[in-house]
C-alpha cells in the first residue's frame, strides 16, 4: 500500500497532484511520499514491537538526505556501505551511534573516520579488515565494536546479482569458519566483540532462505558464547522483497517475518537489529517520464519518454518490472494498445519494458514508473550527457524538491580541459 493514488481522474503523490509537481520541476524527476516512507519503517517497528530492537533503513537504496531525516527523526538507526552515505546520515541528524557500517572493502580512512565520529558498530567481512580496523583503532586509542558478518550458504533464491548468501558469493567469513575467526577477533586489541551479522541477499520473497540462515546464527550464538564471546546482538540484515508488479504474489509481510524472526532468536536475549531497504523505500517513490515520440516500427508500437536506463537501469541492469501507469486515470474500459517503452539512450538495453498493455498514449502524456524508490535515482549516471534528474519529497499537500536538476553547464564544468592542451 503507498500514497501514489487515483483521485477525480489523477494520479496522486499523498495530496498533490502529479501533473502541478511535473510543470513545476519539470520531467523526468523522481517523487517519494513522506506517509509511504514512514509506514513501511512503522510495519517494521510493529513486526518487532516487544523485543529490543533497532530498525537500521539500508541507506544505498535510497540516500537523499531529506528521507533519511524523516526516517531517522522517526526513530531508525542506518545502515551504511560508505563513508559518503555515513556523512549523509549523520547530515540527516542521525547519531554515530545509531548507525551501523556494513561492507567488504571499507578503507583504512573511512574506519578512522567513523571511529572518530561514533559508530555503532562494524560489520566486519573478512579476517584483513579485520586486522586493519584493530590497527586503526589502535591508533586512535579507541575501541571498535564489532560484529562478523557470517556466510551461512543459504540460497536467497533471488536475482543472481543480489544474492549474497551462497558460498560463492563474495561476502562474509564462512560460517564454518566463524570460531577461529572470532578467535581472531578476541586476540587483538582495539576491537570489541558485540555480536553476529547476516545478510543473505536482496528483494527476497520466501521467509523460508532467512529462516535456515537464521536458525544458523542462532546455532552459532551458542557455540561462540560457549567459548566466552559477548554475543548480544544480532543483525540479520536486510532483504524482504515488495510487489512489484501489482497482481503479482506477494512477498511475505513485515508482521510474518518478524514473528519468524522471533521463533528463531527471540530466545537467545539479544538486541535485534535489522537492515531493511527495498521494503521501506521502494514504493515510496516513483518516476514521472513525458511521452517524447510513439513510433510505429515493423512489429511494434514503441512509447520513446523522456526517462532513460541512467535514471532508472533496473530494467536493464537486473530485468526488473516496473508497473508504469498515465498519470491521467484512464477511462474505464479504454481500449489498451501494446507498447514497448523505451528511452531516448543510444542502447537497445535502455527498454523499460516490452509489449506493455497501456491505453493510448500521445507525446506530452506524462507516465509514472512505479515502485523506483529504491535502487532507483542512487544509480542514476549522467550516461548521454543527460543531467542527473530531481528528487522531490511530498508530505500531505506540500511538496520540496529536496535534490534539484543540475544545470548543464555545472555537469560540463565539472570537466577541465588541461592547461598543456
Ligand atoms: C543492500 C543491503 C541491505 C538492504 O537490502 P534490501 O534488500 O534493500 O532490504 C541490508 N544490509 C546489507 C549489508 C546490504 O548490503
Amino acid at each position: 500500500m503507498d500514497h501514489f493514488l487515483y483521485r477525480n481522474g489523477q494520479l496522486m503523490a499523498e495530496d498533490v497532484p502529479v501533473t502541478e509537481i511535473a510543470a513545476s520541476v519539470g520531467t523526468p524527476c523522481y517523487i517519494y511520499s513522506t506517509a509511504t516512507l514512514l509506514r513501511h519503517f512503522q510495519l517494521f517497528e510493529e513486526a518487532l514491537q516487544g523485543t529490543d530492537h533497532l530498525v537500521c533503513f539500508a541507506v544505498k537504496s535510497l540516500s537523499n538526505v531529506a528521507v533519511l531525516k524523516v526516517l531517522g527523526d522517526a526513530g531508525a538507526g542506518m545502515d551504511v556501505v560508505s563513508i559518503g552515505e555515513y556523512k549523509r546520515a549523520r547530515a540527516a541528524g542521525v547519531a554515530g551511534e545509531r548507525i551501523v557500517f556494513s561492507g567488504i572493502g571499507k578503507t583504512r580512512a573511512e574506519m578512522r573516520e567513523a571511529l572518530e565520529g561514533g559508530i555503532r558498530q562494524f560489520n566486519v567481512e573478512s579476517e584483513p579488515e579485520m586486522q586493519a580496523l584493530s590497527e586503526v583503532a589502535v591508533s586512535l586509542g579507541k575501541v571498535a565494536p564489532i560484529t562478523v558478518r557470517v556466510n551461512p550458504d543459504v540460497d536467497a533464491k533471488t536475482h543472481a546479482k543480489i544474492s549474497t548468501g551462497k558460498k560463492e558469493d563474495k561476502f562474509g567469513i564462512p560460517i564454518s569458519r566463524a570460531r577461529e575467526v572470532y578467535a581472531l577477533a578476541a586476540s587483538l586489541p582495539g576491537l570489541k566483540v558485540v555480536g553476529i551479522d547476516v545478510h543473505i541477499g536482496s528483494q527476497l520473497t520466501d521467509l523460508e532462505p532467512f529462516r535456515q540462515a537464521y536458525r544458523k546464527v542462532a546455532e552459532l550464538t551458542g557455540v561462540l558464547r560457549a567459548e566466552g564471546h559477548e554475543i548480544s546482538r544480532l543483525d540479520l540484515g536486510g532483504g524482504l522483497g515488495i510487489p512489484y508488479a501489482r497482481d503479482n504474489n506477494a512477498p511475505p509481510l513485515p508482521i510474518e517475518y518478524g514473528a519468524m524472526v522471533r521463533e528463531e532468536v527471540g530466545h537467545l536475549g539479544c538486541e535485534i537489529e535489522i537492515e531493511p531497504g527495498r521494503l521501506i523505500s521502494g514504493n515510496s517513490g516513483i518516476l514521472v517520464s513525458e511521452v517524447i515520440y510513439v513510433k510505429s516500427g515493423e512489429e511494434r508500437e514503441f512509447l520513446i519518454v523522456d526517462a532513460a536506463m541512467n535514471d532508472l537501469v533496473r530494467p536493464a541492469m537486473y530485468d526488473a518490472w516496473h508497473d508504469i501507469v498515465p498519470v491521467v486515470e484512464p477511462a474505464a474500459g479504454a481500449e489498451a494498445q501494446a507498447y514497448d517503452v523505451v528511452g531516448p539512450i543510444c542502447e537497445s538495453g535502455d527498454t523499460f519494458a516490452k509489449a506493455r498493455p497501456l491505453p493510448q498514449l500521445a507525446p506530452g502524456a506524462l507516465v509514472a514508473f512505479r515502485s523506483a524508490g529504491a535502487y532507483a535515482a542512487v544509480m542514476a549516471s549522467e550516461y548521454n550527457s543527460r543531467p542527473l534528474v530531481p528528487e522531490v519529497l511530498v508530505q500531505g499537500h506540500q511538496f520540496a524538491v529536496i535534490r534539484r536538476r543540475p544545470t548543464f553547464d555545472e555537469m560540463i564544468n565539472r570537466d577541465t580541459i588541461p592547461e598543456w592542451l
